[in-house]
């Protein structure tokens, strides 16, 4: 599972002299070809580096950390066992550093030398999923496991201390004080995992009497509730109505974020929807957040001089040099957005976003588009 923990690790390192390679390399789904393809992907983007293993003008430290960075990325790629979507590696040999994040859409393939981790394309994928946290919560006891990426882990468990005996009274104030002690740990995952959701199941009696419970922080943050049988349930009865709360959640948020940009444009805001317009955007570094409908693919044309996006064209009316055609220009927008620090949203939720592909809220006005 990726922690919170590794990320902030990631996004927090530096080189201190000595250069970090960043590598992103996409996973395809078919499982014959994945292995030769990431292979051979591999090898090209390291082709690209290696000339810097060699440059003396960086000084000998910083081309054998290169050397050695080429070597552990060689080494992860005969190890691999990874899943569709992305792979990102940062490795930083020379300080002991080397990270691989697995993600689950694919990014563009590159590689990147710098002082720090390029984690931007990382920070883009990552950020359209949520942490949530689900908790299980009995009586007499709880548990708690982290879901994220499809993944769910424990992450803690509570039994009621001492024994309620026959006193009603004394039992009922044993149950508050658990419910209160489940409380402290959920504000603890939440303050320390950087949770964003939580998802909360009991038996039919004790669900509603322990939601009273919750600080209005934590109320904030749940995202659903379901009910599990005490004798039965089992660790991937959670995981599923866990997820179906999490994909529930997922879907209105689309809605609401496409109904909010679609409102914004059409009141003349800083917003932008459909293909024209927020092609436009992407070439201007406007976009703040991009909603782009899922699976949505559209050819068009690209300056690669200034990075000017259309859907047709021959020359690039800001540099007036050809244009290269590309099979997906949305593609091509997502990793511009990406580059100039702007977020992605990839929307699946019925939407009428099925019929203009793409949306964007806007950093400023856009300025008028030049005659092409
Ligand atoms: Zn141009």
């Amino acid at each position: 599972m990726i922690t919170t923990e590794t990320i902030n690790r990631i996004v927090g390192f530096t080189g201190n002299g000595l250069p970090v390679v960043s590598l992103y390399i996409r996973v395809p789904t078919d499982l014959s070809s994945r292995r030769a393809m990431v292979h051979s992907q591999v090898d090209s983007r390291l082709h690209e580096i290696r000339p810097t293993a060699e440059d003396h003008a960086l000084g000998h430290d910083a081309m054998m950390s290169i050397r050695g960075d080429i070597d552990r990325i060689g080494e992860a790629v005969e190890e691999q066992r990874w899943s569709p979507g992305a792979v990102a590696l940062f490795s930083c040999s020379g300080r002991g550093f080397f990270e691989q994040v697995q993600l689950p859409r694919g990014v563009r393939d590159r590689v990147i030398v710098d002082d720090t981790p390029w984690v931007r394309s990382m920070l883009a994928v990552l950020d359209e999923y949520h942490r949530c946290c689900v908790a299980v919560v009995h009586r007499n006891s709880a548990r708690t496991w982290e879901l994220y990426l499809d993944e769910m882990r424990e992450a803690g468990t509570l039994r009621l201390s001492g024994d309620p005996g026959r006193n009603d009274h004394k039992a009922d104030e044993l149950i508050k004080r658990h419910f209160r002690q489940v409380v402290t740990m959920l504000e603890e995952l939440s303050r320390t995992d950087g949770l964003e959701l939580l998802a909360i199941g009991g038996p039919r009696p004790e669900l509603p009497r322990f939601l009273d419970f919750l600080p209005s922080d934590l109320r904030g943050l749940v995202a659903g509730t379901f009910t599990v049988d005490e004798a039965t349930f089992t660790v991937g009865d959670v995981k599923q109505q866990a997820s179906a709360i999490v994909g529930r959640y997922e879907r209105s948020e689309e809605e609401r974020l496409v109904a909010e940009t679609v409102e914004t444009a059409a009141a003349a805001g800083l917003a932008a929807v459909g293909l024209p317009p927020c092609l436009w955007a992407g070439s201007v570094a406007a976009v703040g957040h991009l909603m782009v409908q899922d699976g949505a693919i559209i050819p068009g044309v690209i300056c690669d001089h200034d990075r000017w996006l259309a859907l047709a064209g021959q020359t690039c009316p800001l540099c007036e040099r050809p244009v290269r055609r590309v099979p997906d220009i949305i593609d091509e927008l997502i990793e511009v957005v990406i580059d100039e620090g702007g977020s992605i949203k990839h929307v699946s939720a019925d939407t009428v976003l099925k019929e203009h592909l793409v949306a964007a809220s806007l950093r400023f006005p856009l300025p008028p588009q030049p005659e092409g």
